[in-house]
């Protein structure tokens, strides 16, 4: 079937993928929020020009408070299109973060303008760099005393190794200076909606020639002509100014910085005007290395002309539907197109392509390399999968998933509500990758597993909130994983008649030796299957293969000290005595199960706890006490930072030590210390 030919409203050179970063409470929601209002507000005036009535700010508002929620937005700016790509800011929900990243084309990254970087603003910035986003600064708060937007730019340096360039500079009076078109901004209307340019006022001109001179420095060597022109003090022509910089910005030498303050409505439409002038356009973002089922590197092309690939990155409900976010990154996409999930077997039917906007769902006759749209009909394809043509299966890299690390058992108040429970467990972690349901054997407990503590609370709240279900929860616990203390080995005979059913007995008989040892931590599991055959001369047929290899994965799924998957060992199938009677399939899985089993007893078994990579930031006052109050918890300190009465300290904590660490930490600070913490590895602790 030959696609329909559809012009998009806005050409691809026209929008711009953006995300807002931040550490928690920088004003990432906040500056959103007039990035919406402003680019709402934009379309209005239009409106008011053609004498349409005017919108009700109320209603405008609440719409944009149903937006937020949704994975990205449309925010219409000077002819070009900003699609905002909604990334979460508390550390439980990094796959949100890394997902969106995933398909981002720029990010703003908000600093406080008062605590420059944050320990969070480091996790944000690491993930953009993996993912070579090019990026802005936007220095909020610059209304709060003690604000600077120096030493904010400074900390951007030490701590982020950065190299972030002023193009807009707050005032105390509340302006932006301009660098680039040597004006200074100011905003009024009841929401700062209108911005105006004047020039600037002689009491800002030192500040404003330090931070040009500085900005100019680092475009002139993106581009000689302007090196020239600014070594002459020669007119120096903003267009010419603006592609230097954008040219830096991204090859990622620099980050452009702007500033003001979300709150008071200062200094965010230059920020628009620079996501516009500096940021990449889908078109302009490097090919992605993908790999072909075989494990061939190969390049994508942001084309629309290829084969199809796209990336699955999130899987929301609407209306009851399933419908999964994809970014596509070559090729086309139409309603009615089969789709393969790359390196699973698997083909599927697009039904419709909508446009992202979550408000006004537009269906879309097709979608084609570069923008990210809206699929239904697809039952099986979830965050992180590779949607290719069907016959030419290529994987993009995979979104990195961790591993839920605290579990939490869970059960409906009324034991009517089960039921309803399951269905909405299977829904939430439907959208949720990183969530996971399981039944606990041994208690028969439903255990719900997650990133965090503040990640399961929100999961419950929303099950209570918004299916109105009222559930009962256990204690959090911390999942596990277990290893071997050291070398083990052991043989086994297996000589049983075993019930077939009827009247029949089968002989089983098959004698098999494995080994086991340690490995380093993160090293995986090394399986050696290739045991020394007896008697000699014997060989094994594809089924016994299969099931001998079948018999080690039996084997290393349950630890011998909780029942918890093992990790970080070898293990080596040595041996194998076929008999001509009985040594069939089932008995080779029997019996190399129990000799990896038994080898694994003898090595001994190590339970292994999840160990958190911490950050604390705490004032200075506080540094000792909080210090002890770690060091009982059994953390390793691994560095401190001191810097302006705020001391950083680093360290690694076992998992089950944090539990309601949140609000420990707050009563011995008063409120004030700032904690993260990210999972680092399974480890004896
Ligand atoms: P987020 O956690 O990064 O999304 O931050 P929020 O936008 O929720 O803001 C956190 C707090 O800081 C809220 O109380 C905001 O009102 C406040 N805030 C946000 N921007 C500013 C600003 O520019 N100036 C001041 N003084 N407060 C701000
Ligand atoms: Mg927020």
């Amino acid at each position: 079937m030959a696609a329909k030919k559809t012009t998009p409203a806005v050409a691809l050179q026209q929008v711009r993928n953006i995300g807002v970063a931040a550490h928690i409470d920088a004003g990432k929601t906040t500056l959103s929020e007039r990035i919406l209002f402003y680019t709402g507000a934009c379309h209005r005036i239009g409106e008011v020009h053609d004498g349409a009535a005017h919108m009700d700010f109320m209603a405008e508002e609440r719409a944009h408070g149903i937006t937020i929620g949704s994975a990205v937005t449309h925010c219409p700016w000077q002819g070009h299109l900003i699609q905002l790509v909604d990334t979460p800011g508390h550390v439980d929900f990094t796959i949100e973060v890394e997902r969106a990243m995933r398909v981002l084309d720029g990010a703003v990254i908000v600093l406080d303008g008062v605590r420059g970087v944050e320990p969070q603003t480091e996790t944000v910035w690491r993930q953009a760099s993996r993912f070579d986003i090019p990026r802005l600064i936007f220095v909020n708060k610059m209304d709060r005393p003690g604000a600077d937007y120096e030493r904010s730019l400074a900390s951007v340096v030490k701590r982020l190794r950065g190299n972030p360039v002023p193009v807009c500079v707050p005032t105390e009076d509340q302006l932006v200076l301009d660098l680039v078109h040597q004006q200074a901004w100011s905003f009024t209307g009841d929401r700062g909606e209108i911005a105006t340019a004047g020039p600037i006022p002689p009491e800002h001109q030192a500040t404003f020639e330090h931070h040009r001179q500085n900005m100019l420095l680092a475009a002139a060597e993106e581009d000689d002509d302007l090196a020239d022109a600014v070594l002459e003090e020669a007119e120096v022509d903003p267009e010419a100014l603006l592609q230097a910089l954008r040219k830096g910005c991204l090859a990622g030498r620099f980050q452009p910085v702007f500033g003001g303050s979300a709150l008071r409505n200062w200094g965010v439409q230059p920020l628009l005007d620079g996501v516009l002038a500096l940021l990449p356009n889908p078109l302009e973002r490097p090919p992605s290395v993908a790999e072909t089922l075989n494990g061939a590197p190969e390049r994508v092309e942001m084309t629309a002309d290829g084969s199809l690939v796209a990336l699955a990155f999130k899987v929301q409900r609407w209306d009851g539907r399933r419908h999964v976010f994809v970014r596509v990154y070559r090729g086309r996409l139409a309603p009615g197109d089969k789709v393969a999930l790359s390196g699973k077997d698997k083909v599927e039917r697009v039904a419709r392509v909508f446009d992202v906007d979550a408000n006004a769902k537009k269906a879309m006759d097709s979608a084609q390399a570069g923008q990210i749209c809206l699929l239904a009909g697809l039952r099986e394809a979830t965050t992180g999968d590779t949607l290719s043509s069907p016959g030419a299966e290529l994987l993009l890299e995979p979104i990195e998933l961790k591993e839920p690390v605290l579990g939490l058992a869970i059960e409906a108040s009324s034991t009517q509500d089960e039921e309803k429970l399951l269905d909405v467990l299977a829904k939430l972690c439907e959208e949720d990758p990183t969530l996971r349901f399981d039944d606990d054997e041994e208690t028969g407990q439903r255990i719900l597993k997650g990133m965090g503590e503040l990640h399961l609370q929100i999961i419950f709240e929303r099950i209570q909130r918004e299916f109105n279900l009222s559930v009962r929860a256990g204690k959090p616990r911390v999942m596990t994983r277990e290893t071997v203390a050291g070398p083990g080995r052991a043989q086994c005979l297996l000589n049983r008649l075993l019930n077939a059913g009827e009247d029949d007995e089968i002989l089983f008989k098959a004698q098999a030796s494995a080994s086991v040892r340690p490995r380093p931590r993160d090293a995986g599991i090394e399986q050696r299957v290739e045991p020394l055959l007896e008697p000699a001369g014997a060989h094994l047929n594809a089924a016994q293969q299969e099931a001998i290899r079948a018999g080690v994965d039996d084997a290393i799924g349950a630890g011998p000290v909780e029942g918890a998957p093992l990790q970080d060992l070898a293990v080596s199938l040595d041996g194998l005595t076929l008999f001509p009677e009985g040594s069939t399939p089932q008995a080779l899985r029997i019996v190399a199960a129990q000799a990896v089993r038994e080898a694994i007893q003898n090595a001994g078994g190590q339970l292994l706890r999840p160990i958190m990579a911490v950050e604390v930031a705490v004032p200075e006052e506080n540094l000792g006490t909080v210090l002890g109050d770690l060091q009982s918890r059994a953390a390793t300190i691994m560095g401190q930072e001191n810097d302006l009465g705020q001391a950083t300290i680093r360290g690694e904590c076992p998992l089950q030590a944090l539990l309601g660490y949140t609000t420990e930490l707050r009563s011995l600070t008063r409120g004030r210390g700032q904690f993260t913490m990210e999972f680092a590895r399974f480890d004896v602790g």
